[in-house]
C-alpha cells in the first residue's frame, strides 16, 4: 500500500473560520493526506469536514513546537499554516522557528489561502 503524504494545518485564531472552509473546499484533496495540527485548528477541521486530523498540543502550549520536531525528524512532508499578520502571538518565538525549520527542511509551507491553493493543488505535493 502507498504511504500517504504528511501534511500538518496551524490556524491562529483569527484565521481558523478561513482555514475552516479552506478545509472544507478541499476536503476530497486533504481525504489523500495522513493529517496532523495544533490542537484547536484540527480538532475544528476534524469536526467540520469529518476527516481524521492527529491533533498536538495548542500552539501557545508547545503545539508549533511539536510540529517542529516532526519536520526536523522527517516525518511531516507540508504544512498549511494561516498565521495572523495582525496580531501579537504569545508564542511568536515558537512560530518563527516552525517557519525556520520549514525553510531548513525545505517543506513546503503555505502560509496564506492563495499559496495553499496551489500547494494541494500541485502534482509535486503528491509524488
Ligand atoms: P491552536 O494553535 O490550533 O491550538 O489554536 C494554533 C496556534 O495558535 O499556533
Amino acid at each position: 500500500m502507498k504511504e500517504l503524504k504528511r501534511l500538518a494545518i496551524i490556524a491562529h485564531d483569527n484565521k481558523k473560520a478561513e482555514m475552516v472552509s479552506w478545509a472544507m473546499r478541499n476536503k476530497s484533496a486533504l481525504s489523500k493526506f495522513s493529517l496532523c495540527g495544533t490542537g484547536t485548528t484540527s480538532k475544528l477541521v476534524a469536526e467540520a469536514t469529518g476527516l481524521e486530523v492527529h491533533g498536538y498540543l495548542s500552539g501557545p502550549l508547545g503545539g508549533d513546537q511539536q510540529i517542529g520536531a516532526k519536520i526536523a525528524e522527517g516525518e511531516i512532508d507540508g504544512v498549511i499554516f494561516f498565521w495572523d499578520p495582525l496580531q501579537a502571538q504569545p508564542h511568536d518565538p515558537d512560530v518563527k522557528a516552525l517557519l525556520r525549520i520549514a525553510v531548513v527542511y525545505d517543506i513546503p509551507i503555505a502560509t496564506n489561502k492563495a499559496t495553499a491553493d496551489y500547494v494541494i493543488s500541485s502534482r509535486l505535493i503528491k509524488e
